[in-house]
């Protein structure tokens, strides 16, 4: 057996319950969750689609790190519940009591929360829609296509695997205090489509100017957090860092090119 602590919200009535599960072998957390559905309390909410860490619904807080459900097997996280209050800061807060065998389970943090572990993803829909997450190639496409070297491809490839779960988002202390900080996956994003050659030199510059400012690129504590949780490998920080690092490059280049213009 292996029991769940489970934070439940019903509007601003907040509580927690523990559920006796009877495990197996190879159980993720969100199996454990259906067996509480099914046979304890069919009222226990949580979001869920294809058990395959494919479509990123099922991330919560579990023992206090932000996972995916249905790739966290109960046995790994079964004794864990050893929080290292330094490390993962205010996702260690609040403090909840809970016993060594007792796994614990809350919605993802820096969400508004719906109904038990179901949080609002709308605010982080919004975010992403800001980086405008989409390549304007123009209407000419170049003769023998719009084709993308190996080498550009492999560099894109780890900010495409991102499959917006808001892990990332929700391990994300500069997202705790700033609502309109734009957050690693969306800036990972706007990465993304700036190493894209198939996107226009003005919307590459357009993407990262709007980005260049505390509410984006510079909001960033750099804490490596995104990284350490993100199920898909992808590395938010380095995005961001890139990108911080491409800007002073853009303006040399700008200055370089209306120096020659006035010559010219
Ligand atoms: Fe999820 Fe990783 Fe994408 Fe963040 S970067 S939304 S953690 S897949």
């Amino acid at each position: 057996m292996v029991r769940l602590k489970v934070r439940r919200q019903d509007g601003d009535r907040v509580w927690h319950e523990t559920f006796d599960v009877k495990d197996t072998p190879e159980m993720s957390v969100l199996e454990a969750l259906f067996y509480v559905q099914e046979r304890l309390d069919g009222g226990l909410c949580f979001r869920y689609s294809c058990r395959g860490a494919v479509c990123g619904s099922c991330a919560m807080l579990i023992n206090k790190v932000p996972r995916l459900a249905c790739r966290t097997q109960v046995s790994s996280v079964k004794n864990e519940m050893n929080v290292d209050a330094v490390k993962w800061g205010a996702l260690a807060r609040p403090v909840v009591k809970v016993a060594k065998d007792e796994i614990l389970i809350e919605p993802l943090p820096n969400f508004n929360v719906i109904r038990d572990l179901v949080v609002d993803m709308e605010h982080f829909y919004d975010l992403l829609d800001y980086i405008k997450p989409w390549i304007s190639a123009g209407d000419e496409v170049p003769k023998g296509g719009n084709l993308m070297s190996p080498e550009v491809e492999q560099q894109i490839e780890v900010y495409t695997n991102c499959i917006l779960c808001a892990t990332c988002h929700g391990a994300c202390p500069a997202a705790g205090r700033d609502e309109m900080y734009l957050g690693p996956a969306a800036l990972a994003k706007a990465w993304r489509f700036y190493l894209d050659p198939r996107e226009q030199e003005k919307d590459k510059h357009a993407r990262l100017e709007a980005v260049d400012n505390q509410s984006g690129l510079w909001g960033c504590d750099v804490v490596f957090k995104c990284v350490a949780v993100c199920p898909k490998k992808v590395t938010p920080t380095q995005g961001i860092l890139a990108q911080r690092r491409q800007i002073p490059k853009n303006r040399i280049k700008k200055v370089f090119k209306r120096g020659k213009n006035s010559e010219d």
